[in-house]
């Protein structure tokens, strides 16, 4: 397609344009410098290999020999349009021993099919087919990883060709290892990724119990997301291949979590920021994005591979669109926003890593290949810092209804609890008494002569009265009665499990203490004064609180019309 450009008569610049277009084809396909493998210890992870894409998808192993094959890494990535590759390794022997080594494709448990082909001098000396939807008892399987052994007699050359036939976003990875470097390998690998699952599974598991604490929807969201999450990491470096030895179709219908994972963080979004009830366009918008994501998912129901193939697309607009959104929010005052940007942003540029390298823009390294689980993972624990502040927020708010309840049932001259609280916490401890069979009684109480206390002293020193009965009265009562200040100068005791007598008793004990106490109501000037009660035993299968006060309360008229400073029972 260069070649209109340049003009019929120039055939010498024809002819200089042929040679260089030549040499380009020729360091492309003899850029692939052959491996030695002559040294000790054959230990190679990151080598140079050949390949290129069959979009025939027909070639055969002698068809291919002959192709050119372009330099790339021994773990690449192949984008989205590679279905068959083919992939070569040259290794030369140049020590004075044959090798017997191992061929690893850690990434085989992602793939369809894979065929591998072992050449000397220009012929075939081994070949093995690995089809991945019926490899359970295959040998050369193991776990996710195919291992194929192979040999280079000392002085030559093994060249191997490796067919892969993908689903789709895979990798290629090729290792090759002696006997002893294998077995390491095999046992030891994805240690790193092991721990970033661990940490993820570890928040899952306190999201779970968070959530029983709290009931709040948000930490099942968010559970959800992480367990996406951790699925997909663990997929995609062949944790779950490994695990559970499953690969090829079984394992590939786990890239569901793609759509899964974006889908339950823009619920997550829409649950803490309250989007509904706040942020009308942002709901708007993140409920079109989950409309489209939870249509991806739908579709990769049914045909996961096509569903993958506009993924990172989505992805990069999911991105885009959860970030404004948050910019949005943030700059509306959200307080929870600035920790979702944060942790957004680790997970958008370690994505945005990860796309460019699924898509083959930009050459895998440790970053980029492993961005999708690094980003979720510091986006993870980022966003855990806004389940603790929700969670602030939460006991705030619930310390503060317990202070307002505390007041509502208290009054605040002497703290004893008041008559609303008195009379429906007295009928449900006349309720317990009536249930196991126990008496319960009621004291009323009435200071004698207080109106001449507030006139002599002052309403002040009448308030420091008051708050010296209630002392008496908590003093000389039993833990478990229900005090109350019922009003003016008037207390009520509930005594759960007193009769008539030890009702009595108690009454009488209030009395003497009250009028032993004197009160410190100015310089010097200290006061006493004297109280009158009345007590009633409750028969609690028949009466009311409130029929049964008033009942204390004749028995306390009789005590003052006897003379104050004494206790009347009621007949
Ligand atoms: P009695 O022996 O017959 O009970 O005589 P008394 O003077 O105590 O009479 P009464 O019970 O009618 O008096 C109630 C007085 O209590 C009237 C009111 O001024 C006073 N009082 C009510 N609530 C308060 C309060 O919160 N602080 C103060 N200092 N006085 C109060
Ligand atoms: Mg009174
Ligand atoms: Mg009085």
């Amino acid at each position: 397609m260069y070649l209109p450009i340049i003009s019929p008569s120039a055939a010498p610049c024809r002819l200089i344009l042929y040679i260089f277009l030549l040499w380009l084809v020729s360091v492309a396909a003899y850029a692939v410098p052959a491996q030695d493998v002559g040294g000790k210890d054959v230990r190679l992870a990151d080598f140079p290999v050949g390949y290129f894409i069959d979009s025939s998808e027909s070639l055969t192993y002698e068809t291919a020999q002959n192709k050119t094959f372009e330099a790339t890494n021994s773990t690449a990535t192949l984008g989205t349009g590679a279905s068959v590759t083919w992939h070569r390794i040259t290794l030369d022997n140049a020590g004075p021993e044959a090798k017997a080594l191992f061929l690893h494709l850690p990434a085989a448990f992602q793939v369809r099919a894979l065929e591998i082909y072992e050449e000397r001098s220009q012929s075939l000396v081994g070949q093995a087919r690995v089809d991945l939807n019926n490899a359970s008892n295959n040998p050369l399987m193991y776990r996710g990883t195919v291992v194929y052994p192979f040999s280079v007699p000392a002085g030559e050359t093994t060249v191997l060709f490796v067919r892969s036939h993908l689903y789709s976003h895979q990798w290629f990875a090729a290792e090759i290892y002696d006997d002893q470097n294998s077995r390491k390998a095999l046992v030891g690998g994805h240690l790193d990724i092991a721990l970033l699952v661990g940490m993820m599974v570890a928040l899952v598991f306190y999201n779970g119990l968070l959530y029983f604490a709290t009931s709040k929807k948000e930490n099942i969201l968010y559970s959800l997301y992480l367990i996406s999450g951790v699925v997909w990491i663990a997929l995609s470096y062949g944790l779950i291949a490994e695990a559970f030895n499953i690969y090829g179709d079984a394992v590939f219908i786990l890239n569901l979590s793609v759509f899964t994972m974006p889908i339950f963080l823009v619920l997550f979004m829409m649950s803490i920021f309250e989007t509904r009830e706040f942020y009308i366009t942002e709901h708007r918008v993140l409920s079109g994005l989950l409309v489209l994501l939870v249509g991806g998912f739908c579709y990769g129901l049914f045909d996961i591979e096509a569903a993958l193939i506009p993924a990172s697309s989505l992805a990069a607009l999911m991105m885009l669109v959860t970030f404004s959104v948050s910019l949005s929010m943030w700059r509306k005052g959200n307080p929870l926003a600035k920790f979702f940007l944060v942790g957004h942003s680790f997970f958008v540029v370690f994505n945005g890593f990860a796309v460019l390298f699924y898509k083959g823009v930009i050459e895998p390294n440790y970053l980029n290949s492993h961005g999708v689980g690094i980003g979720i993972v510091l986006e993870a624990i980022t966003l855990a810092f806004i389940i603790s502040y929700r969670i602030k927020v939460l006991e705030d708010i619930r310390a503060q209804q317990g202070e307002l309840k505390r007041q509502a049932a208290t009054d605040p001259l002497t703290q004893l609890y008041n008559r609303r609280y008195f009379m429906t916490e007295g009928e449900s401890l006349i309720e317990k008494a009536r249930a196991l069979g126990e008496p319960v009684s009621v004291v009323t109480l009435d200071i004698d002569y207080f109106k001449k206390v507030n006139d002599t002293y002052g309403h002040h020193a009448g308030d420091l009265v008051l708050k010296g009965v209630a002392v008496n009265l908590q003093k000389f009562s039993r833990d478990r009665d229900l005090i109350a200040r019922f009003g003016g100068e008037e207390f009520m005791v509930l005594l759960p499990g007193a009769d008539h007598a030890e009702a009595k008793g108690c009454a009488e004990r209030i009395r003497q203490g009250v009028e032993k106490h004197s009160v410190q109501v100015g310089d010097g000037v200290s006061i006493r004064v004297t109280v009158s009660l009345g007590v009633t035993q409750i028969n609690s299968a028949k009466e009311s609180l409130e029929a049964a006060a008033n009942r204390a309360d004749k028995a306390l008229y009789d005590a003052k019309t006897g003379g104050r400073n004494r206790v009347c029972c009621a007949a």
